[in-house]
Formats: C-alpha cells, sequence, structure tokens
C-alpha cells in the first residue's frame, strides 16, 4: 500500500486527481527496477494487458504530459511523427534503432563531450543528449 500512496502523491503534485485508472497508469510507469521507453499506444496496450483494465488514450497522454512538467518522466526528442517517452530521467544518450523503432540508453560516461563550435550570443550549453541512429549493417548484402 506504500506505493499507492506514493503514486497518490505523485499524481497529486502533478495536478491530477488519482483516480484508479491513473494511479495504474502510475504503478506501469514506476513500479519496476528497469526503466524504459515507450510510446502513448504502446503504454496504453501495456495498462490494459498489466492491470486488465480500459484507459483512454487522452487520459494516458495527459498523465504522462503532467509528469514530464513535473520531472517524473523525460520526452525524448526525437524528430518522428510519433512521440516517444522515457522513464529514466538521469541525463544519458540513445542508441534509435530505425528499424525496430526502439531506444536502448547509453550511459553517459561512453560517450565523450560534443564538441560544438558554434555558440548563440549570451546563452550556454545546459546539456547535449546524443541520438544515434541505428540500421543492421548487413544492409549493402540486400
Ligand atoms: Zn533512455
Amino acid at each position: 500500500m506504500a506505493y499507492a500512496e506514493q503514486y497518490i502523491d505523485k499524481l497529486r503534485k502533478s495536478g491530477l486527481r488519482p483516480t484508479k485508472q491513473r494511479i495504474k497508469i502510475c504503478e506501469v510507469l514506476f513500479d519496476t527496477d528497469k526503466t524504459f521507453h515507450f510510446t502513448i499506444k504502446e503504454l496504453v496496450k501495456i495498462i490494459e494487458n498489466q492491470a486488465n483494465i480500459k484507459v483512454s488514450l487522452a487520459t494516458v497522454y495527459n498523465t504522462v504530459h503532467a509528469f514530464i512538467k513535473k520531472g517524473y518522466l523525460k520526452e525524448i526528442p526525437l524528430n518522428a511523427s510519433q512521440s516517444y517517452y522515457d522513464t529514466n530521467v538521469t541525463h544519458h544518450h540513445h542508441f534509435f534503432d530505425e528499424e525496430e523503432n526502439k531506444f536502448i540508453d547509453i550511459h553517459q560516461d561512453d560517450v565523450d563531450e560534443v564538441n560544438i563550435k558554434r555558440t548563440i550570443p549570451g546563452k550556454k550549453i545546459r546539456s547535449v543528449e546524443v541520438i544515434a541512429k541505428i540500421v543492421s549493417d548487413n544492409q549493402s548484402q540486400k
């Protein structure tokens, strides 16, 4: 039950009413040892399979975005028709497998400092996130 209280707290801090559905969303997002990447549609499927309840796309979308604002989740800035989200909110980089539409974490230490030669007057770089897009390397044999 301690978990449920923690989720209710997270929801309230994000300005959301802790409904049964939203608590289930929290369970799927935060009640795991492993962090994961997801789209809204994938998350809806996971919730419905795991919790055996119906949730609307809109509820999941609104909850995810309220959590992003609070820093409980991260949106991955990939230019795609699809938005991707991450339950790992620490600073890290990604491989993006273009064939499987999947992200794989790259630890911060596995990327050397990126040398950006241009500056914007009056601005400094706060952080750099690398997305390395990957494909199978047997492409030339096709
Ligand atoms: Zn990640």
